[in-house]
């Protein structure tokens, strides 16, 4: 689909922009350009079907919802060629993130069953205290294009389950995927005006409407940090809910009883997934003393054999970045580390395949004056930092305004429970390289956001809690 989703109704406009293969620069489609005035009218949509919707029982909302989702993964191999198409990610990751995605329509189905309230003792003979559970109402989401498909479902499916209808602006670069997504929810007979996709060539202009129209009654954003300062400012005035999920700055910490090889694994998938263009990719390698020539070694050795090219292609595990942006991110990244005295292990520049696509790269002796320790690079550079002790690492890992994904390698039993406490992180890996699941809260803390994602916590934050008080019984 090219058009854009309002009140049931496929919808064009009067302008258009291209939507391109990062890989090959190719047009794919142009969609709608849509404005202040569409996101009101899609605003009014979800308002009015938001009366019907939470009347509905729950029962019912969770069937409409398990359809959505059977319907996603009926159609998972085309979905996984879109997502590939137009945000350059390996086919492989693609079906992987429809798979992720899927799961969280899935998950809150079942959970739209048991959103309960409760009665509390009263605060006298004759009175009683009841506390329910409602829908927050309408709800506007706001997304990014690294995960063109899980980022729309991990908030959507939360919201319908409890009853709010929605309107989503997904980014620029990835709407085709929000519209293949909006298809199938009206395949699976969710009513007119309950889901809306309206799209841009911009996010402002929508994004103001999104974060300030009365009607809203919560924001959903994931996306960059300086964007979600400015949605929370604008969401002020109306007092609105917001969920924020923001950048990271996620420390990936090697102590010298880890397993080695283990870590050199859990590296691979936490920086070079998505080609480091995630939020929790890891953005710094600490690495102790006694084990950082060794882990250095082997970490090298894998990133010199990871397959770069068009995420069509069998084998290729690292596609294009997104854009000449994010290129020149990196390149800045790489060249203030190596003025600074980094070493170059690997990589270092754009790959001989031309456009966006870049070389996996790992820097030797980064130090902390170095951009690389304080921004997110979101790409694949991998500077790797020396400490002596526990508390330096912690020291070091903390760093930062930061405080989405941490992760650590260790086997001392009494150093993971300590450093697990100490990370001053919403998310915490310990042995691992990947922790996102529609089953865990997934969120930062300090400036990495506002609320949680998945699970029953991510639930929560569409429902708002209403006090009755029966009193002269
Ligand atoms: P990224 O660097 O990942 O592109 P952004 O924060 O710019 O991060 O984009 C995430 C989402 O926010 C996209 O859907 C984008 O269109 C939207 N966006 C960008 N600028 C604004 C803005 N000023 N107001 C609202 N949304 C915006």
């Amino acid at each position: 689909m090219t058009k854009a989703y309002i009140d049931g109704q496929w919808h064009d406009s009067a302008r258009h922009f291209a939507v391109a293969n990062p890989a090959t620069h190719e047009t794919l489609a142009q969609v709608p350009d849509m404005g202040a005035e569409d996101a009101r009218e899609a605003i009014a949509a979800a308002d009015r079907a938001f009366a019907g919707w939470r009347k509905k029982a729950a029962k019912e909302r969770a069937a409409l919802l398990r359809r959505w989702f059977e319907a996603i993964m009926a159609h998972q191999e085309e979905l996984a060629q879109l997502m590939t198409l137009e945000q350059g990610k390996p086919l492989a990751e693609s079906r992987g993130e429809v798979a992720y995605g899927a799961s969280f329509v899935e998950y809150f189905a079942e959970e739209a069953k048991r959103i309960a309230g409760e009665t509390l003792p009263g605060h006298g003979a004759d009175k009683r205290i009841l506390v329910f559970r409602e829908p927050v109402g309408v709800v506007t989401a706001i997304t990014p294009w690294n995960f063109p498909l899980a980022m729309i479902t991990r908030k959507c499916a939360p919201a319908l389950a409890a009853g709010c209808s929605v309107v989503i602006k997904p980014a620029e670069a990835t709407p085709l995927t929000a519209l293949a997504l909006a298809k199938l929810a009206e395949e699976a007979g969710l009513p007119a005006g309950v889901l809306n996709v309206i799209t841009a060539s911009t996010g402002a202009e929508i994004g103001e409407v999104l974060s300030t129209d009365a009607r809203v009654r919560k924001i959903s954003f994931t996306g960059s940090t300086p964007v979600g300062k400015k949605l929370l400012a604008q969401c002020a005035d109306t007092v609105k809910k917001a969920s924020m999920e923001l950048g990271g700055n996620a420390p990936f910490i090697v102590f010298d009883d880890a397993d080695i090889d283990a870590a050199v694994e859990g590296a691979l998938l936490s920086k070079y997934r998505n080609t480091g263009q995630t939020c929790v990719c890891t953005n710094r390698f600490l690495v102790q003393d006694n084990v950082y020539e060794t882990f250095l070694e082997k970490l090298a050795t894998r990133v010199k054999a990871l397959k770069v090219g068009n995420g069509m292609e069998d084998g290729v595990v690292q596609g294009p970045l997104i854009n000449q942006a994010a290129v020149e991110k990196v390149q800045t990244h790489i060249g203030d580390a190596l003025d600074k005295g980094g070493r170059l292990v690997c990589g270092g520049k754009t790959h001989a395949l031309g456009g966006t696509f870049f070389e996996p790269t790992v820097i030797a002796d980064a130090t902390p004056d170095m951009r690389v320790a304080r921004e997110e690079t979101f790409g694949p550079l991998a500077p790797v930092f020396r400490f002596t002790t526990e508390e330096e690492a912690v020291a070091l890992a903390n760093a930062t305004e930061f405080g989405l994904a941490a992760y650590f390698y260790a086997r001392d039993y009494r150093r993971i429970w300590h450093v697990s406490e100490s990370l001053e992180y919403g998310m915490v890996a310990v042995n691992e390289g990947h922790l996102s699941t529609e089953l865990a809260p997934f969120g930062g803390v300090k400036e990495s956001g506002l609320g949680r994602e998945g699970s029953r916590y991510g639930l929560e934050e569409f429902t708002e809690l209403k006090y009755v008080c029966i009193g002269s019984l």
